[in-house]
C-alpha cells in the first residue's frame, strides 16, 4: 500500500498537496477555523442565504427522504419546487436531483448515446468532463467560449452524425466568465443542434437565469441544468427543459432512478430562500461592479480569479492572507491551469471589506518574507 504514502509525498513537493480546513461555524461571510474568526472570500453561498432555517420546513417534513423518487420518495414540496424552478427559468418543466454533479451526469450521459456528438468548452465543470465519459461519445472539447470553433466544426460535420450537443457553464466556476449565450443559441438554432447550460454559478447571481443577461427565452431544445447549493443557499440540484425532457429523464437517468430523494425539508426551504432573492441578488450586483472597479479584474459574476505565477506563490498569498484574517483559497492544477486565488464575494460583505481584502493582497507584494503557515487550499 505504499503507492498513496508515496503520490503523497509527491504531491507535497510539488505544492499540490490538499487538506480538509474545518469550520466551526455555519456558512456566512464571517467564519471560525482552528478557533480564528476569519472573513470569508471562498464560499458559493453568494447570496448569505445558506444559514437562513425554517423549522416549519423540518417539523413539517422530517429530515429523511426515505426512497428513491420513483418508489415512494416523491413528495408534493418536491413538485412544488420543481415548478417554481421552471417558472424561473421560463421553461416547461423541471426535475430536482440529488446534486449538481449528479445532474449532469446523467443528463448528458442520458440523452446522448451512440451516433451523437458533444461539444464541450475546456473550462467545463469536471461533472460535465466526467458525464461525457460515462456517455461514451464522440467529444470535441472547444477552445474556452470559442463559438466560432463550434459554429466551423458543426458547418464541416454536422451530416456525420445523430444527435449534436453543445454543452457550456454559462458563469464559469473558477473565471468567472460568461459563455457566448447568444452564439452558441444561434448556432444550435442552424445545426439543428441541443444546447445544454449549466447554470450553477448563474442562478440567484447574473439574475434567475444567465439567458435572460442575453434576452432569451429557452425553447425546448435548451436544457438548464442549475444547483440549490449555491447562491439558492440549501444543497441539490435541477434540470429545466420541456416535459418530455422531464418524463424521458424520470424513465431513463440512473442517476435520478438510482439514488434517496432529496430531502422534502430542503425542498421546502429552499422555496422559502427563493422569496428573498430578489432583494439580496440586487445588493450582490453592486458589489461585483464595485470590486470589479476596484481591482481591475474583468468579471459579471461573483468569482473573481486573482491568477498569481506559480503554485507555491498561490499557496503563499493565501497563507498571507490567513495570517491576516482573509479566507481565500489557492486553486492549483489540475483544477485549473494558472495557480490563482478565486475570490468570491457574496451578499453579505461590506464596501469596506472588499476594500480591505484588496488592499491586503496588495501588500503581499511588499511584505518581507514571512514563513507560511496555516491557510487554505483547494
Ligand atoms: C458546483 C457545480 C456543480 C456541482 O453541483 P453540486 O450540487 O455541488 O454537486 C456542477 N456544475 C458546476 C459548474 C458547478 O460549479
Amino acid at each position: 500500500m505504499d503507492f498513496m504514502k508515496e503520490e503523497i509525498e509527491r504531491l507535497k513537493e510539488k505544492n499540490l498537496y490538499r487538506e480538509l480546513r474545518e469550520i466551526e461555524t455555519p456558512q456566512g461571510k464571517r467564519v471560525i477555523v482552528g478557533g480564528r474568526e476569519l472573513l470569508n472570500f471562498s464560499s458559493n453561498d453568494y447570496l448569505g442565504l445558506a444559514k437562513e432555517f425554517d423549522c416549519e420546513c423540518l417539523k413539517r417534513w422530517g429530515a429523511g427522504s426515505g426512497a428513491s423518487r420513483l418508489v415512494c420518495g416523491s413528495f408534493t414540496v418536491h413538485r412544488e419546487l420543481e415548478r417554481r424552478l421552471a417558472e424561473l427559468k421560463k421553461t416547461e418543466d423541471s426535475l430536482l436531483f440529488s446534486t449538481g454533479y449528479m445532474a449532469n451526469l446523467g443528463v448528458i450521459s442520458t440523452l446522448a448515446g451512440k451516433g451523437d456528438l458533444i461539444l464541450s468548452d475546456e473550462l467545463n465543470h469536471a461533472s460535465i468532463i466526467d458525464g461525457i465519459r460515462l456517455s461514451r461519445v464522440e467529444k470535441v472539447v472547444y477552445p474556452h467560449r470559442s463559438w466560432e470553433f463550434v459554429e466551423e466544426y458543426l458547418r464541416k460535420n454536422r451530416e456525420k452524425y445523430r444527435r449534436c450537443f453543445i454543452i457550456t457553464d454559462s458563469v464559469f466556476s473558477m473565471d468567472g466568465d460568461i459563455a457566448p449565450l447568444d452564439r452558441l443559441f444561434e448556432i444550435k438554432e442552424k445545426y439543428d443542434a441541443i444546447l445544454v447550460i449549466d447554470d450553477a454559478h448563474a442562478t440567484g447571481v447574473v439574475g434567475w437565469s444567465s439567458l435572460e443577461l442575453f434576452k432569451i427565452e429557452p425553447d425546448e431544445k435548451t436544457v438548464i441544468v442549475g444547483t440549490l447549493g449555491k447562491a439558492l443557499g440549501t444543497f441539490g440540484a435541477f434540470v429545466c427543459g420541456s416535459r418530455a425532457l422531464r418524463e424521458y429523464l424520470i424513465n431513463r437517468c440512473r442517476s435520478f432512478i438510482f439514488t434517496t430523494a432529496l430531502p422534502p425539508f430542503i425542498a421546502c426551504q429552499t422555496l422559502k430562500n427563493i422569496e428573498k432573492v430578489p432583494e439580496r441578488m440586487e445588493k450582490l450586483c453592486r458589489l461585483i461592479e464595485l470590486f470589479r472597479d476596484l481591482t481591475g479584474i474583468e468579471s459579471r459574476s461573483a468569482v473573481f480569479p486573482y491568477i498569481v505565477g506559480s503554485e507555491r506563490e498561490a499557496v503563499e498569498l493565501s497563507n498571507y492572507l490567513f495570517e491576516k484574517g482573509f479566507f481565500v483559497p489557492a486553486i492549483r492544477p489540475p483544477t485549473v491551469k494558472e495557480s490563482r486565488l478565486r475570490i468570491t464575494i457574496t451578499a453579505e460583505h461590506s464596501e469596506e471589506e472588499l476594500k480591505g481584502l484588496w488592499k491586503t493582497i496588495k501588500n503581499f507584494k511588499k511584505r518581507a518574507g514571512e514563513p507560511p503557515r496555516g491557510g487554505c487550499q483547494s
